[in-house]
């Protein structure tokens, strides 16, 4: 199988321009500037089927043909290296392993929406992509890469490389820009959407590390190329996080369209100690879990999305059968709960509500209306929110309870249970 995003990875200095350049490093930039126009650049990239691979899956040369070149504000683009989803560790080795690749499908993903400042938003723990991917800024400074007339086209580009502070919600696109801004990241409403109102008030395109990072090599090998390694609608291949009671824990790149079982077993080892597979979240926690008959579903987005689930950031989280399922759904909604920005109520109140619910259910300490009052609490949340956070806490949890109800039927039952006997004590 061909790789793409992780083609330099694990090669000696990977991450330094020497290293890029011996790999025709630039010349897919070089190719753009001197012989594509914009709007060809656009259309390579809408005819190769790349999607935004930061969970949203919408198709990224779609997204960048929004921007509108007539308005006379500047143009940025903003790279989303937040990556706070839980199970989801791609873009860091993005950063540490091949920092040019971004680097180079910046340059041409600014040369086809008109920008010349383009902002790289990194996760602020961590610390070694932050300082690798700085210095990789500076290496192509110094090479005339970045910054004025580059490669000695005329084209003006800057990069600013700037950290987050630790909030989940600085990962929706929105709070990412307010953040970028100095202010609290809270999501704004949409419309205006950010190819119109975006970063300081200008049109602006937000996309994640690994979008970016596959432009290059669509660039140089063509759309059709591209297209033809992943599956309808879903060209190329994706970098899947594989973690949880799995023998080979890690990142697997492979092609859009391979099966979620195939992942699992074939390549990421199976369950450990011979156990059985009991419930996958296939795309970071926000997406709707899976059970072991969903197994041979393919991993694209429109597959997940056709059985009720995501592929979302691409973080697959395997469970096997000693996982308490009410524990599950507890230990996500209390992230939810933790990292609800406030500002809407029913995600705010909503998001704290579930949660102590779960908690209460694990915990022996509930009965039955709570159980019974869980769904609409979790309904009421999505739909009813600012950002899709809430959306999230209401597939998520929803999902929980829908597809193992009876692990939380039983925790009623010993609440029961263990209630009686303590009457019959007090008696
Ligand atoms: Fe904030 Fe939640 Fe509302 Fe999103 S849905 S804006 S996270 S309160």
């Amino acid at each position: 199988m061909e790789k793409i995003v992780t083609r330099h990875f694990g090669q000696e200095n990977s991450h330094h321009l020497d290293n890029y350049r011996q790999d025709n490093g630039y010349e897919a930039a070089r190719k753009a500037l001197t012989q594509m126009t914009p709007a060809q650049v656009i259309d390579e990239v809408k005819k190769s089927n790349l999607r935004g691979l930061g969970g949203a899956g919408f198709p990224t040369g779609t997204k960048w043909s929004f921007i509108p070149q007539a308005n006379p504000k500047p143009k940025y683009l903003v790279i989303n290296g937040d990556e706070g989803e839980p199970g989801t560790f791609k873009d860091k080795y993005i950063f540490e392993q091949d920092p040019h690749a971004l680097l180079e499908g910046i340059i041409i993903t600014c040369y086809a929406i008109g920008s010349h400042k383009a902002y790289i938003y990194i996760r602020g723990e961590y610390i070694k992509s932050l300082e690798r991917v700085q210095a990789a800024v500076d290496e192509a400074y110094k090479a005339n890469f970045l910054g004025k007339g580059i490669m000695g086209t005329g084209f003006d580009i800057d990069v600013v490389v700037h950290p987050g502070a630790g909030a989940y919600i600085c990962g929706e696109e929105t709070a990412l820009l307010e953040s970028l801004e100095g202010k609290k990241g809270f999501p704004r409403l949409k419309p205006p959407f950010p190819a119109v109102i975006g970063l300081f008030g200008c049109p602006t395109v937000i996309n994640n590390v690994e979008t970016i990072a596959c432009v290059p090599p669509i660039i140089n090998k063509g759309a059709e190329w591209y297209a033809k390694l992943g599956c309808e609608k879903n060209g190329g291949n994706r970098l899947f996080c594989v973690s949880g009671h799995v023998n080979k824990p890690g990142v697997y790149e492979l092609p859009n369209g391979t099966t979620l079982r195939e992942i699992i077993y074939d390549h990421a080892g199976g369950i450990p100690n011979g156990r059985k597979l009991k419930a996958v979240i296939p795309g970071g926690i926000s997406a709707p879990i899976l059970t072991p008959d969903q197994l041979d579903v393919k991993m694209d987005f429109d597959s997940l999305k056709a059985i009720g689930s995501m592929a979302g950031s691409g973080g697959i989280i395997v469970m096997d059968d000693t996982t308490d399922m009410v524990w599950a759904a507890m230990v996500a909604a209390r992230f939810f709960a933790h990292e609800s920005c406030g500002q809407c109520s029913p995600c705010r109140e909503g998001s704290g509500w579930v949660y102590r619910n779960v908690k209460k259910l694990y915990h022996g300490q509930a009965r039955e209306h709570d159980l019974k009052n869980l769904p609409g609490i979790v309904n009421n949340i999505g739909g009813n929110t600012i950002c899709a956070f809430g959306d999230a806490v209401s597939m998520s949890v929803g999902s929980y309870v829908s597809k193992f109800r009876s692990e939380f039927e039983a925790k009623i039952q010993s609440t029961v249970i263990l209630s009686e006997a303590k009457d019959l004590k007090v008696s």
